[in-house]
C-alpha cells in the first residue's frame, strides 16, 4: 500500500516538475514530505501489528492467584445425579509436566481404561494448564467410580485429586496448587458430608505399596488448613 502510494506520488510530482518547470528544490521538498507519510504510516501499522503483542508461555496468562476465583458450585455440578462418596484420595502425578488431557490420553490409550482419566479432579502447576486451575474429569461429570488406587472397593467411594508434580522427587506443590486443593476438599466434603479422617493420601490406602502423592506433599499442613477453615466457620455459624 505505502509503495503504491509512494509511486503515485512520486509520478506526481515528476508530471508537476515538467508540466510546471519547478526547480529541484521544490522537488526534494515534495519528496521528503512523501517519506515523511510513509514514515508515519509505517509506525501507525506496527502499533497494531499482531506480532508485536506479548504471548504467554504454553498459551497461559500468569496465573497467580487467577484460579482462586473459580466457582466451585458450578465447577462440580454433574450431569447425573451424585453418587454418596464417602472418601477423598489425594494423589501426586509422578510427572513434572501435565494436565487432564494429557493424562486422560495415557489412561486411555495406553491403559486402555475405558473411562479415561483415573481422577475425578486434576489440579495444575502452570506446565500444561493454570497453576492451581481445577480440571474436572469425565469421571466426575458422570459419577464414576475412580481408577485411582488398586483398591477396588476404595474406588468406588473415594473421589481421586490429583495434583501435578512429582513431589517424591525434587517438586513442592505450589502455593496456589495448596490453596485450589484446600478449598476444593473444603467444599468437596461439606457438600457429601466426608469426615477429616476420611481425607486420605494414596499411601494410606491399604494396597499396593506406593509412595504417593510423595514425601514433599505437606498433608500436615492442609489438614491444618482445613480445620482452620472449619473452626472459623463453626464460630460464624454460633454467632449468627
Ligand atoms: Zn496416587
Amino acid at each position: 500500500m505505502y509503495r503504491k502510494t509512494f509511486s503515485i506520488l512520486t509520478r506526481n510530482l515528476i508530471g508537476f516538475g515538467n508540466k510546471t518547470k519547478h526547480t529541484c528544490e521544490r522537488i526534494i521538498q515534495c519528496l521528503s514530505l512523501s517519506m515523511i507519510i510513509v514514515a508515519l504510516g509505517l509506525f501507525i501499522s506496527l502499533l497494531f501489528f499482531p506480532g508485536a503483542k506479548v504471548k504467554w508461555a504454553n498459551g497461559h496468562a500468569n496465573s497467580s492467584n487467577l484460579f482462586h476465583a473459580q466457582n466451585l458450585t458450578h465447577l462440580c455440578c454433574t450431569d447425573v445425579s451424585d453418587k454418596p462418596w464417602e472418601y477423598i484420595v489425594i494423589h501426586h502425578s509422578a510427572t513434572n509436566k501435565g494436565n487432564a488431557a494429557r493424562f486422560d490420553y495415557y489412561h486411555r490409550e495406553k491403559r486402555k481404561w475405558e473411562h479415561g482419566l483415573a481422577y475425578h479432579f486434576v489440579i495444575g502447576n502452570g506446565s500444561f494448564s493454570g497453576d492451581g486451575e481445577i480440571e474436572v474429569g469425565n469421571r466426575w461429570k458422570k459419577q464414576i467410580h475412580g481408577a485411582h488406587t488398586a483398591n477396588v472397593a476404595c474406588n468406588r467411594v473415594a473421589i481421586g485429586i490429583c495434583l501435578v508434580g512429582d513431589f517424591e522427587n525434587a517438586d513442592v506443590p505450589t502455593e496456589n496448587q495448596i490453596e485450589s486443593l484446600v478449598r476444593l476438599i473444603q467444599y468437596l466434603s461439606r457438600k457429601y458430608n466426608i469426615a477429616s479422617s476420611n481425607i486420605l493420601q494414596h499411601k494410606q490406602v491399604h494396597q499396593k505399596c506406593t509412595a504417593c502423592p510423595g514425601k514433599n506433599f505437606p498433608f500436615a499442613e492442609i489438614k491444618t488448613r482445613l480445620l482452620q477453615i472449619a473452626s472459623k466457620r463453626n464460630n460464624l455459624i454460633q454467632e449468627l
